[in-house]
């Protein structure tokens, strides 16, 4: 078993020379701390830097944040995904600006009360903001001691995982869980990565697996779910220059965001086919293809989604829905459309239909 001294004292040396330079880690002050964490639970470091510079440029503090609309903080969240985040770290910033007294509390017990604060982000919160003795697993982790030391256990199992956990618990030095905590993750992320750079880590010289010649063994995992593909249809309806988007329900997917109407081609049906009966079941609008908009296409985690896009006319009938899967509809303008937040596939369908200066003409169309 490898040196534990050493490998802490590799780790950290590397860390000091080699960690990245990241808006968070200026002050590590406790909103910003809490703030990257909750953006890093389901996104990658790279895209996450962008939207965390732009949300607390406009939330400095939980007390900004907890006074904002909540249209503003999806907006602000568009292109993130996940925006059940970004309505969980509002509720937190409202229970730290009223029961707090507008201070991330630095106990861990009190950081799990937050809402969207699982015991991953407290003790990452807790080590990371306030230098407090908490080990801390995530994926990179695992990855870099299932192979430093070898783990044969499969990660999907109990033991698998103790095993991880009572090795983060052993290493960890007490008074340098920031850094710690931080250069195993940095590591995972820049040098131990799914297909490892051995040749630029600084434990080289004393992790098991690269000795054995079995880096790509490590860690054990399960055989991985395969992705389902799904097949949807959505529609770009205009009148009198104006667009039809209407608000999901909370809750529920998509809690509070914009959409066109839209939904799955079911059997036997074309796409074209299916827009039409979406709008009749979602808002009983009569509608008609008016052209194809193209496809979009969007993955997420575990499945992927072909979007057919059509651009639709009301056949007949008045301008006002009778709404069944929303909470409430505009007749948007162009200022609406880019201050609204819509899920990925619709924006990536706006942004297509802008870039393509057909937008303009849309929505000239009186
Ligand atoms: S030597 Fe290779 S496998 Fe081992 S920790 Fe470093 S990058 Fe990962």
């Amino acid at each position: 078993m490898p040196d534990l001294a050493s490998v802490r004292r590799l780790l950290l040396d590397w860390f000091a020379s080699s960690g990245r330079d990241l808006p968070w880690r200026r002050d590590y002050a406790p909103w910003s701390v809490l703030v990257s964490e909750v953006m890093l639970q389901q996104t990658q470091m790279d895209r996450v830097v962008p939207f965390f510079d732009r949300f607390l440029a406009r939330f400095p503090t939980p007390a900004a944040l907890a006074a904002a609309s909540e249209e503003e903080v999806l907006k602000l969240w568009e292109g993130l995904g996940y925006y059940a985040r970004a309505r969980n770290l509002q509720a937190a910033a409202r229970a730290i600006a009223h029961g707090h007294g507008g201070r991330v509390p630095d106990d861990p017990a009190a950081l799990r009360g937050l809402p969207g604060v699982g015991p991953y982000t407290a003790a990452a919160v807790a080590s990371i903001a306030f230098g407090q003795d908490a080990p801390l697993v995530d994926a990179n982790v695992e990855r870099v001691l299932a192979r430093v030391f070898d783990v044969d256990e499969s990660l999907a199992t109990s033991a698998g995982k103790r095993r991880i956990a009572a090795l983060a618990a052993e290493l960890l030095p007490p008074g340098r869980a920031r850094d710690f905590n931080q250069a195993l993750m940095e590591l995972g992320a820049l040098a131990c990565s799914k297909a490892p750079r051995c040749g630029e880590c600084p434990l080289a010289g004393l992790c098991e697996a690269r000795r054995l010649d079995i880096t790509a063994e490590r860690p054990v995992r399960a055989p991985r779910k395969a992705i389902s593909h799904l097949d949807v249809c959505t529609g770009v309806l205009t009148h009198a220059g104006r667009i039809f988007v209407q608000k999901r329900p909370t809750p529920g997917v998509w809690a509070g965001l914009w959409e066109f109407p839209g939904g799955r081609i079911e059997p036997g049906e074309t796409p074209a086919q299916a827009v039409v009966r979406e709008f009749r079941e979602e808002t009983e609008f009569a509608v008609q293809v008016a052209e194809p908009l193209g496809l979009v296409r969007h993955g997420y985690t575990t499945y992927s989604v072909s979007l057919h896009c059509f651009l639709l006319t009301l056949a007949n009938g008045g301008n006002q829905p009778v709404l069944h899967a929303a909470d409430t509809f505009r007749w948007a303008g162009a200022r609406d459309l880019a201050g609204l937040a819509f899920p990925a596939g619709h924006r990536k369908l706006l942004d297509r239909l802008e870039a393509e200066g057909r937008l303009p003409r849309l929505l000239a169309q009186g």
